[in-house]
């Protein structure tokens, strides 16, 4: 973790506390334990993968969320990244996060449900890339997951003056986007150039 603010990955103290209080161990398969502080993307079963320390940090500070925010996540995979949004939005706040596999859906709540996280976290199966309607309006959309193009119903979710963060590009790399909505309109500003594997749905890449 220190190695992440002094490399200038982490600079918000709300997000370097938040990291600090979610054990990234209780997140990966018990073989890679001894990894998990590595900054470095490990395997979660499924061909997925849990992302590295420094772009959950990244990521986190882009968004931004805010005590009693609500939050929408697509790409659950271990529950990691839910957890730490868990921790910025607070115990007014609430996370909704979209998995479109059920094994990872079910290994995500039992680390969310080890960990202490699900009075906050809602875990929901199905195709993210569409959204999650029935808790829209959002404060704050993340894609842990590479979209070929912004998913037009994420852009209807999000609240004014929301933010979404998200991947964009080709199945093999992609450049980080926050778009925020003002006034009805969006503003584009592209972060860094990163690798996610593919959002696999109607508005993602085809299986
Ligand atoms: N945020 C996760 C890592 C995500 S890896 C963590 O903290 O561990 C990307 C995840 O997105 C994978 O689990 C993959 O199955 C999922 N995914 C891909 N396409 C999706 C879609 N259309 N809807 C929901 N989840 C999707």
């Amino acid at each position: 973790m220190r190695s992440l603010v002094a490399e200038g990955y982490l600079s918000d103290e709300r997000v370097i506390d938040a990291m600090l209080r979610v054990p990234r161990e209780e997140f990966v398969p018990p073989e890679y334990r001894r990894l998990s502080y590595y900054d470095s993307p490990l395997p979660i079963g499924y061909g997925q993968t849990i992302s590295a320390p420094h772009m959950v940090a990244i990521m986190t500070e882009r968004l931004s969320p805010a005590p009693g925010h609500r939050v929408l996540e697509v790409g659950t995979g271990s529950g990691y990244q839910a957890a730490v949004l868990a921790e910025m939005v607070g115990p007014r706040g609430h996370v909704w996060t979209v998995e479109r596999i059920p094994g990872l859906a079910e290994f995500a709540l039992s680390n969310l449900s080890r960990t202490g996280y699900l009075d906050r976290v809602t875990i929901v199966v199905g195709d993210g890339s569409e959204g999650f309607p029935p808790a829209a309006p959002f404060d704050g959309i993340m894609v842990t997951a590479a979209a070929p193009d912004v998913p037009e119903p994420l852009l209807e979710q999000l609240r004014e003056g929301g933010r979404l963060v998200i991947p964009v590009g080709s199945r093999w790399i992609q450049i980080l986007k926050v778009i925020v909505k003002e006034r009805g309109r969006f503003k584009v500003e592209e972060v860094l150039p990163c690798v996610f594997v593919p959002l696999v749905g109607r508005y993602g890449f085809r299986a």
